[in-house]
This record gives structure tokens, sequence and C-alpha cells, in this order.
């Protein structure tokens, strides 16, 4: 058989290739790899380009160069590898670039004491594997691992160029991201960016997300009297406490729903005809989101529709933190020296963090009149929101790849979570798409994580599924002859 009629012929992963899929993923499982504390994470980066290898994807691990270890300012430890995977169409060389960012680090799997099994030990149980890191990332990457290494072991070749770009720092925000992003800048040049995951609803429809919302963190101080005093002082000193409560009440109306901080929509888009369609089609489950939070009723009284729209399009204003004075059992009668509120404000396309924190900044300080000595207000981190455009060219065809392969999918604007989308565009130009084989049952970041092996194998179906589109479609781009037809 021809070479291109094999790469046509190899449509399914089969039995044997999931027990490979399977311990492959108990071997990334059992290497705990956990970026809050740094424990473990070159020897994960290692094992990882070691598999890669083994399924003939050319890896390294790519570093930062000493300067930027010096400027890595959220942590003292040392900045994490990227695993870089290349493979080049033989017999496509000429396609454009596929390229599969994910990640190798995991969240820390405290408390330890509600996990059932060893949060290492990758068991699994009937159609379930658990294990930190089983869903959040290593089970999504790994389909896509396994999804390339079905086209090498059974042709020896790929039907496009493919890339992976794997890191380590995921979980605690990719601080460094664009620094890899920028110093591989060439390494990296890609045409569409599959994200690390995306999520399989209930029903088994994968929903496929187009954006990600930016956000702004900040920490807000309120200062009072040198000291804690005596609460009978408070007929004489002012209360901290009370202060940050009234300023926090000037920033948001939690009646109307709004930011009340000047110019804060100022370059927030109305969404087009396509998009507004968009999301009125897609669907959401009004009882079973209140079941799963324990709600009755949304904010504002408002209804499915409005939710769904907000959690796609709208910026938010949250208060994520908020200390001050005596806060364990029993009495201390005590007027506070300070209070702090940590907040963060989710944002949309177009909103710049540093310049929201500006306009913040302004209000509190000219409209509202908090003086420097008596509010201090710090910009923590962030991130601007991206959305690919729903008629970027590559969307239709990971719906039609996933459409083969689940019971449908829902296409959705944005997720109402925060990555770093926008980074990619910005830096190499391309656009994302989120795609992957998670359930919201699956514990990600709590304890007792598990993923579901059969949506495994899905996922792994639904990536040789797009890369054989995406070979087909940037061959014909490229002006090449097609050399196979779907
Ligand atoms: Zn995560």
């Amino acid at each position: 058989m021809k070479l291109l009629d094999k790469l046509f012929m190899s449509t399914s992963f089969n039995d044997d290739q999931m027990d490979s899929l399977v311990s492959d993923l108990q071997i990334l499982i059992r290497q705990p790899s956990i970026s809050a504390t740094s424990e473990g994470l070159e020897q994960c980066a290692i094992l990882l380009a070691n598999l890669m290898k083994n399924a003939g994807i050319h890896s390294e691990l790519l570093y930062l160069d000493a300067v930027d270890q010096l400027e890595n300012v959220n942590s003292h430890n040392k900045i994490p590898p990227i695993v870089f995977g290349e493979v080049k169409s033989k017999i496509n060389p000429h396609s454009e670039t596929l390229l599969f960012y994910n990640h190798y680090d995991v969240q820390p799997v405290d408390p330890i004491e509600k996990w059932n099994e060893d949060p290492f030990s990758g068991k699994v149980e009937g159609n379930l594997i658990y294990g930190r890191g089983s869903a959040d990332d290593k089970g999504e990457l790994i389909t896509r691992l396994k999804a390339v290494e079905f086209f090498l072991k059974n042709t020896g070749d790929v039907p496009c160029n493919i890339k992976f770009l794997i890191e380590g720092e995921e979980e605690i925000g990719s601080p460094n991201l664009s620094r890899y992003l920028k110093k591989y800048k060439h390494r990296l040049n890609s045409d569409l960016v599959i994200w690390e995951s995306g999520y399989v609803d209930k029903d088994e429809r994968a929903i496929i997300s187009l954006g990600q919302k930016g956000i702004l963190n900040t920490e807000i101080t309120v200062y009072g009297p040198s000291r804690d005093t005596h609460s009978s002082l408070a007929v004489a000193i002012e209360n901290p406490a009370w202060k940050l409560v009234n300023l926090l009440s000037y920033l948001y109306d939690p009646v109307g729903g709004k930011i009340l901080v000047d110019g804060w929509y100022d370059e927030v888009k109305p969404l087009s005809d396509k998009e507004l369609q968009l999301l009125a089609d897609e669907p959401f489950n009004e009882e079973a989101f209140k079941k799963e939070y324990g709600v009755t009723n949304f904010i504002n009284n408002q209804n499915a529709y409005e939710i769904k729209k907000a959690l796609a399009i709208e910026p938010s204003c949250n208060i994520s933190g908020l200390t001050s004075g005596y806060t364990r059992k029993g009495v201390k009668t005590i007027l506070p020296s300070s209070a702090t509120a940590k907040l963060d404000f989710r944002l949309v396309p177009n909103m710049d963090p540093r310049i929201q924190f500006e306009r913040l900044l302004k209000y509190l300080r000219t409209t509202r009149c908090f003086s420097e000595n008596e509010v201090s207000v710090k910009y923590l981190s962030g991130e601007p929101a991206y959305r690919t455009p729903i008629d970027n060219q590559y969307v239709k065809l990971v719906v039609d790849s996933a459409s083969k392969i689940f019971n449908g999918v829902v296409l959705n604007l944005s997720s109402a979570g925060t990555g770093p989308m926008y980074a990619f565009k910005e830096i190499l130009n391309v656009d994302s798409i989120c795609i992957g084989s998670t359930t919201l049952p699956n514990k990600m970041h709590s304890p007792n994580e598990y993923t579901n092996l059969d949506l495994l194998h899905k996922g792994t179906n639904c990536f040789i599924e797009i890369i054989k589109n995406f070979a087909n479609i940037t061959t014909r781009n490229t002006g090449q002859s097609r050399y196979y037809n779907l």
C-alpha cells in the first residue's frame, strides 16, 4: 500500500494502542511535577521528552537566558524548561504547522487526607484513571502525543508539520511563557494552536471554545492607626475596615451589575450578529448549573441567556479576599490598624490590564479622593483576553473533525476563565482553539482527580482526525496538490 493511502486509511486508535496510552500516562502521573513548590519539574520534563522521543517525535528541553532567571520575580526557584517537540512531514513538507500547547506541571495535592489513594498512583479502576494531573493536563497531553505517534508508528510519517510546546508553569499563571514565546519565536512559528484542554459535556458533546477572558489582579490596603488599638477608641479614630468597605462600594454596583470606575468599558466592543447568534445557539443547562453550585437564583435574578452571555463576554469585579482585625474564635475588641481586599477583574478583548489598573487608580485618587498615605493600590498581575474570530478558517475544520468523533459539538465564544491565549496572538500571531477530553466532574485541582479512559480514546481519535483535516486544508492553502481527499 502506498504511504498516501496508508495515511488516509489509518483512521482509528485501537485497543493495543490504548494500553500504551494508559501506561505512558501512568508514567507521567507517577512523576510529581508541582509548579507551586517546584517539585519534580525538570525530572518530569526529561521524562516527557524521552516519552516523545520513543514515540518518534523530535524533542528537546528549551531554557531561558540567565538574565530572565534573575528577573524571575515570581519565584526564587529556577524557571522550569519548556519541552519542545517537532515532527516535520516528509510527504507534505510545505504544509502549515499545527502547534499543540500543553503543560506538564500540576496543582499541589493538599488536602492530602482527602485523597482515597496516593495522588501519584495512576491507579486504573474500570474506565477511570486516578491521580494528580490525570485530567489537568497530563491526560489531555497524552491524547495529542498518541495521535501523532499513531501516524508515525503506522506510516513512518505525519500528514502535516506538527510542533509541541509543553510548559511547566501553567498552574501558577504562566509567568514566563511570553519570554519563551519571544526567545523561541522562530522555532514555535505555527498556523494554529490547539489549546491545552477542552471540555466534553455530560451528553458527550465536545465544547469547542474560541477564547479566554483576561484578568487584572489587585490588592487594596487601607491604613488606620499606627497599631491595632482598643475598640473603645472607635468614637475617636477612623476604622480602616469601614473605610475599605466604603471604598469597595464605590467600585461596583451590585444591583445594576456594573463596574463604576470611569472609562472601565471604553474598549468593550459589541458582539457581531454572528457572535450573538452563536451565543443564542449555545446550550446552557440552568438547573444543572444551579445544582452544581448550590444556588437557587442567578445574580440580580438574571435569566439563563443573560448568564450565558455574562460568562462568555462580560467583565467582572470580584472580591477574592477581605481581611482585617481579629478573625479567629471568640471576641477581641480591637480597632484594626489596616484592612486589605484582594480583587480580580476579568477582562474581555481590547481591555489592557495596565490601562484598566491606571483607571482604577485615577478613580480612587481623583474621583473618590483616597490619598496615597491612607490607601495603597497594588497591581499584582494581569493578562489580556483573546478570542479567535469565529470565521477563522480552522474553526470549521475542528468542528467537523470533532463532530465525527463526539456526540455533537457546542461552539463557545469564550470560556469564563483566563489563560495566556493572548500571548500566542501577540507574539506568534497565531489563533488558538480549545478542544479536549475533560469533563467538569473530573475534580481538577481537587482531591481524587481522575479522567475517563473512553474519553481519552475519543480525544485521541479526534486529534487524528484534526491532523488529517489540517493537512488537507493546509495543503490546499500552500498551493500543493492535495495528497488525499477526505
Ligand atoms: Zn489546571
